[in-house]
């Protein structure tokens, strides 16, 4: 059930046909074209939020790098 909700979002994602290695870049330096195009995506937050439940580590995911995901978990975590 989980799997068909997120199949579901990705379907409306706006990174659809981009090339994956946009959403992966090297640095925190060059996530601004990932983070441009997150910005514009319908379905942003359920990507975070899958993001943040899956701990993904890599990558550029609702807009917010690894760092910034990480972030998020511990100010979710401090306010719990
Ligand atoms: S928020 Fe960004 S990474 Fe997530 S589905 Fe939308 S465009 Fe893709």
């Amino acid at each position: 059930m989980a799997q068909q909700m997120s199949l579901t979002w990705r379907n409306r994602a706006a990174c659809r046909g981009v090339d994956p290695d946009v959403f992966y870049p090297v640095s925190d330096e060059e996530t601004e074209v990932a983070k441009a195009i997150c910005a514009q995506c319908p379905v942003r937050e359920a990507c975070l939020e899958y993001a943040l439940a899956n701990r993904e580590r890599d990558g550029v995911w609702g807009g917010a790098t690894e760092r910034e995901r990480r972030r998020m978990i511990r100010q979710r975590r401090k306010t719990a």
